[in-house]
């Protein structure tokens, strides 16, 4: 008999996945096989995006709720003659925090290990070590003598380059760092939700699954937007943890092992005050933590979402996540737990009078 996976060793799977905008098919296929046996069946649309339907209520509204399967990453651009990789940033990315990191290299030959290159401490002079560097002076080294022995191992331009970070626990057993937390635990806590709601009532047609490309501007977002058709949508995302030495409240409002957050504002959206306020009520309603954070850089798949044809209302709910976009960002599992619990509450009330009072804000 096939045994459940346990929501870690889902999320560990989804975070050692590798799946830069334009190259999300090796995360798109462990989305299916999770979302397969939960869904009547699974839509996917010609970017890549990918959900699971599960009719609830046929006459219902139609609920979208995704995450993205995208990581941040790198494009292998060209290989200089000594066989150094330059690449083209996928994403947003400080150049600082990819010094020294390993990452993969995606070749239709295989896998090939790198590690960003950078001056050690001795040749650096009094203001080089004062500023990041910059971005173009950086490259990637695999360990070959020249351009020759590159392509040899199957590098050309295109490649998908890949942040490399196994997933692990840390000290009590609640945080754990990895890799492409952002967005994998958006994935996961889609497929969580959609498993949560097997035999549960909910009173409408629920659509969950995650899009592709949104680090490169929520282009994914758009065509699964036009694909599902949606009445109501909720994006899960991340948030940026203001629980670090050095933040203030306003860098950053939530904090790790408080709950889920509730986006009140982005860069890309700000969501409908009705939606706004029926998920913090429910939460309050069915005892699940709830955090509000607002992001003034940044969007989420939620600010496609709600420019649909005549307009979707949308909220974006996301966990708190320190050291977003890079090697090793950190979560806490009871966030994770209470997010799935907190969507699926919304789900579950999310019916056509909802629907209809919301939009008609
Ligand atoms: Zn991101």
């Amino acid at each position: 008999m096939e045994v459940a996976l346990s929501r870690v060793e889902r999320i560990r799977e989804l975070t050692e996945a590798n799946g830069v905008p334009g190259s999300e098919s090796a995360v798109r296929r462990l989305m299916e096989s999770y979302l397969e046996p939960l869904s009547s069946r699974l839509i996917r649309d010609r970017m890549g995006s990918v959900v699971g339907e599960k009719i609830g209520q046929e006459n219902g509204p139609k609920v979208l709720v995704a995450g993205h399967l995208d990581e941040i990453g790198m494009m292998v651009t060209y290989i200089t003659d000594e066989g150094f990789l330059k690449f083209q940033t996928l994403g947003g990315w400080w150049s600082q925090v990819m010094l020294s990191q390993r990452v993969t290299i995606e070749t239709r030959k295989g896998s090939l290990l790198g590690v960003v290159g950078s001056k050690p401490p001795h040749i650096l002079s009094a203001d080089e070590r004062k500023k990041a560097v910059e971005m173009k002076e950086l490259f990637i080294d695999i360990g070959v003598k020249d351009k020759e022995e590159a392509i040899e191992y199957g590098v050309r331009p295109g490649d998908a380059i890949i942040p490399w970070s196994p997933f692990t626990p840390l000290a009590n057993g609640k945080f754990f760092c990895g890799k492409a937390l952002d967005n994998r635990l958006g994935c996961a806590t889609a497929v969580e939700v959609m498993a949560s709601l097997q035999s549960v009532h909910h009173p409408n047609v629920l659509y969950a699954g995650a899009s592709v490309q949104e680090e490169v501007g929520l282009r994914g977002a758009q065509t699964l937007v036009q694909t599902i058709r949606p009445d109501v949508a909720i994006a899960l995302d991340v948030g940026i943890a203001g629980d670090t030495p050095g933040l203030t409240k306003t860098d950053a409002l939530s904090r790790c092992g408080e709950g889920p957050i509730l986006l009140i504002y982005d860069a890309s959206m700000v969501p409908n005050p009705l939606f706004r306020d029926f998920v913090l009520d429910t939460a309050e309603a069915t005892g699940v933590k709830c955090q509000v954070e607002y992001v003034s850089g940044g969007g989420t798949d939620g600010g496609r979402f709600q420019l649909y044809g005549e307009g979707v209302p949308t909220v974006a709910i996301g966990l708190p996540t320190r050291y977003i976009h890079s090697h090793t960002s950190i979560y806490h599992q009871d966030d994770f737990d209470e997010g799935v619990a907190l969507v699926t509450e919304l789900v579950k009330h999310l019916d056509n009078n909802t629907v209809e009072t919301i939009s008609r804000h």
